[in-house]
C-alpha cells in the first residue's frame, strides 16, 4: 500500500492506482478526432443532457439565500442549523425514529462525507470491509488513513446482494465498519427490507459499524422500494452518507451529509462526538448561501420533478437491457433496479482480439468513438460498467455502435449478416 521513494518521500499507491476520472480521460484521449461524435456512458453527471436539469424553484432557492446578504460569512464547520434540522427531517421521513439536528453534519458533497467517515474512524491497524465491484474513492480515502481495505463480493446472480459470509470471514477485532452503497453504484442493484436487515444484523454479531452510502436514495426503478440502512439503526450503528447531487441533479453543488442513525447513540459517546466536530472544523462547511437554500428545497415536495427523472431512468435502463440482449459476446445477469449504472458481462472467450476489459474500453474508444469505464476500475475484470443516465438517442447510438463493436470483434458472428 505504501511506497518508500528514495528521498524519502512516502506515496499513496492504491490497489488500481488509478481513479475512475483518471482513466475515462485516458479513453478520452484514445478517441479518433476525425471520427464519430464522441458519447460517453462513463461520466456519473447526467446534467451534461438537457433532460436532466433541476428544477427552477431549487435555483431559485439558491439565488435567494445569495440576494439576501445574509450568508457571506462562515457557517458553523459542522453546517448551519436550519441546514441540519431540514436534512434530519428530511431523512426522518422514511425512518420509524426521528434523527435529531446534531446528529447531522453538513459535507462538501457525498464525496467529502466518505473522506470524512473514513477519517474520524481512521486508528493504528484498522481494515475497512469494501463491497466488490464498488466505488473506488473508498479505497482512495482509506489508503490516505492507512486503513486497509478488505474486499466481500457482491453476488452478480443474487441482484448483487452482499456475501455476507465472506464478511464474516473478513472481519477481526481491528474492522472498523463495513460499506454498504444502496441503491448501488456501480451495480444498479436496490437491495430488499430483509437483505439489509441481514447486513444489520451481521454487522451487530462483528461489533462493527454500517457505512451505508445512500447518495442515490429514491432513485429506483425496478420493484425493490428504497428502505434506508438507518431503519436498522437499532440492530447496529449506521453513519448514513448522503448529498443533493444524484436526486436533485446538481453534483455541482456540492452539499451533502453525514448523519449518525443510530436511535440507540453508540455513536453519541463524547469522543465520538467530538472527532466529528473536530473533522468537522479541519473541512470547513460548504458554501454558506448553498446550506441556507437546502430547507426551502427540501419543503417544496418536487413530486413531479423526481417523477420525471426516475421515468426515464427506466426507460433508459430499459433500452440498455434490452439492447444488450441483443449482442452475443455481452451479457447482463439482472436488470439493473436503481441508481445510474450498472454492471455488463464481457464474453472474452467469444472475442477474437480483445484480451480483456481494458482492450475492450480502448478499442471501443479507439473505433466508435464510446466511451465506456472497464470494470476493473470499480474493481471487477472482464466487466463494463455502464452508466444509463444518458439522453435517450446519445444512449441507443451508442449501444448501437457496441452492439456492432462486439460484431466485429465476436468469433460468433451472425452469419445472415
Ligand atoms: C456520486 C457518488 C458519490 C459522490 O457524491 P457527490 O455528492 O457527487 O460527492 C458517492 N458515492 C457514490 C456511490 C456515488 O455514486
Amino acid at each position: 500500500m505504501e511506497i518508500q521513494k528514495g528521498n524519502g518521500v512516502k506515496e499513496i499507491e492504491t490497489p488500481n492506482n488509478i481513479t475512475i476520472k483518471g482513466m475515462l480521460g485516458l479513453l478520452m484521449a484514445n478517441t479518433d478526432a476525425k471520427g464519430k461524435k464522441v458519447i460517453s456512458l462513463g461520466i456519473g453527471d447526467p446534467t451534461a443532457y438537457s433532460c436532466f436539469q433541476t428544477t427552477s424553484a431549487a435555483q431559485e432557492a439558491v439565488v435567494d439565500a445569495l440576494r439576501s446578504a445574509k450568508f457571506n460569512g462562515y457557517s458553523p464547520t459542522v453546517g448551519l442549523p436550519h441546514t441540519r434540522k431540514a436534512v434530519a427531517e428530511y431523512l426522518s421521513r422514511d425512518l420509524p425514529y426521528k434523527l435529531q439536528d446534531d446528529d447531522v453534519y453538513i459535507t462538501a458533497g457525498c464525496t467529502q462525507a466518505i473522506e470524512f467517515a473514513m477519517s474520524i474512524l481512521a486508528k493504528p491497524n484498522a481494515n475497512i470491509l469494501l463491497p466488490r465491484p464498488g466505488f473506488p474513492t473508498y479505497e482512495l480515502c482509506a489508503a490516505f488513513r492507512h486503513v486497509v481495505p478488505r474486499y466481500f463480493d457482491l453476488l452478480p446472480e443474487q441482484g448483487w446482494e452482499v456475501d455476507l459470509s465472506a464478511v464474516e470471514n473478513l472481519a477481526d477485532q481491528n474492522t472498523v465498519a463495513m460499506v454498504v452503497i444502496n441503491p448501488g453504484n456501480p451495480c444498479g442493484n436496490v437491495y430488499t427490507y430483509q437483505h439489509l436487515k441481514k447486513i444489520a444484523e451481521t454487522a451487530k454479531r462483528l461489533g462493527i459499524i454500517v457505512i451505508a452510502d445512500e447518495v442515490y436514495a429514491h432513485l429506483v426503478v425496478g420493484a425493490n422500494p428504497f428502505v434506508p440502512m438507518g431503519v436498522f439503526g437499532s440492530v447496529a450503528p449506521v453513519l448514513t452518507l448522503g448529498s443533493m447531487s444524484k436526486r436533485w441533479l446538481v453534483p455541482g453543488w456540492r452539499l451533502g451529509w453525514v448523519v449518525t442513525s443510530d436511535p440507540d447513540g453508540t455513536l453519541k459517546s463524547p469522543m465520538f462526538v467530538e472527532r466529528l466536530k473536530k473533522y468537522s472544523d479541519i473541512c470547513g462547511a460548504p458554501a454558506t448561501f448553498i446550506q441556507a437554500a437546502v430547507p426551502a428545497i427540501f419543503e417544496q415536495q418536487e413530486e413531479v420533478f423526481f417523477k420525471k427523472t426516475i421515468n426515464i431512468l427506466k426507460q433508459t435502463s430499459d433500452i440498455c437491457y434490452q439492447k444488450i440482449k441483443e449482442i452475443h459476446c455481452i451479457s447482463c445477469p439482472s436488470k439493473p433496479e436503481g441508481a445510474m449504472a450498472f454492471m455488463v458481462k464481457l464474453n472474452i472467450l467469444m472475442m477474437k482480439d480483445i484480451s480483456d476489459d481494458n482492450d475492450f474500453c480502448f478499442k471501443l474508444a479507439k473505433e466508435e468513438s464510446v466511451i465506456i469505464l472497464p470494470g476493473i476500475a470499480v474493481g471487477l475484470k472482464n466487466w463494463i460498467r455502464i452508466m444509463f443516465a444518458v439522453e435517450q438517442s446519445s444512449l441507443e447510438e451508442a449501444l448501437e455502435r457496441v452492439k456492432s463493436f462486439c460484431q466485429r470483434h465476436s468469433f460468433q458472428q451472425n452469419s445472415f449478416i
